[in-house]
């Protein structure tokens, strides 16, 4: 069994028998992987309890080819975000990125991804009151683009047309994004500065001000990811966040 090192975020904890943890980590060079930390549990665990969720590392595992369980051997802290644990918007966002690359990301390297997650988990731990809540959606949106999911903002999904910018629109979620108003009769209309604000959030920009309609984006983000993302399974973290920001 090779012993390999990868820069890795872990996403997920949790405990495995009396005195172990497993944990999933996505890592830059070899995507999505779990690994068993054993005695992590133990009060006098080598570990010395770094291995919580949004902690960033370089770890330190034996890879056992053909399985989905290798055996982690150290780890090597370099950012603990413990903060993101003490503000619940903070860490119901965090929790909504994590729960996506968990979903979607496999064991191939995505470095765009890697970098783009820690940058935003960063940057919603930075961020204060109001702007943390934009970070995050910021974050989700990232994510969504990075695993290959993003909305249509700028044409119709139906008919193809180029959309002006200052037009106002419907969202056909389970079409995938803005619908022309001659192609969607019905349903709630998506004023142009909340699709603006999409628009740039998949383009990884942060809105500079605090979102034009708050309920009009709240509503994108949940009517999105259920209808492209949750599919049968929702997402647990999904109306976690939304009440945290609603
Ligand atoms: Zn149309």
């Amino acid at each position: 069994m090779p012993l390999v090192s990868a820069h890795s975020l872990i996403l997920q904890s949790f405990p495995y028998s009396e005195t172990s943890k497993v944990l999933r980590l996505f890592t830059r060079e070899m995507g999505l992987r779990s690994v068993i930390a054993k005695g992590a549990q133990r009060p006098k665990s080598r570990f010395g309890g770094i291995l919580e969720p949004f902690t960033g590392g370089i770890a330190f595992f034996y890879l056992r080819e053909g399985r989905d369980l290798h055996t982690l051997s150290g780890f090597d802290l370099l950012r603990s975000r413990q903060g993101l644990g003490r503000d619940l918007t903070g860490f119901a966002g965090a929790s909504l990125v994590a729960e996506l690359v968990l979903r979607y990301a496999t064991e191939e390297p995505h470095e765009e991804l890697f970098e783009a997650l820690e940058e935003s988990l960063d940057a919603i731990l930075a961020a204060q009151g109001e702007g943390r809540e934009r970070a995050a959606f910021l974050a989700a949106w990232r994510v969504v683009d990075l695993l290959g999911f993003a909305p249509r903002t700028d044409a119709c999904v139906t008919c193809g047309r180029a959309l002006d910018a200052e037009e106002p629109v419907r969202f056909d979620a389970a079409a995938g994004g803005a619908a022309c108003r001659d192609c969607r009769h019905s349903g709630r209309i998506l004023d142009p500065a909340s699709r603006g604000e999409l628009g740039s959030m998949l383009e990884g920009a942060l809105p500079e001000r605090p979102f034009a309609d708050p309920s009009a984006q709240r509503a994108l983000l949940r009517t999105y990811l259920n209808a492209q993302l949750a599919q049968e399974r929702p997402l647990r973290s999904l109306e976690l966040f939304l009440q945290q920001v609603g």
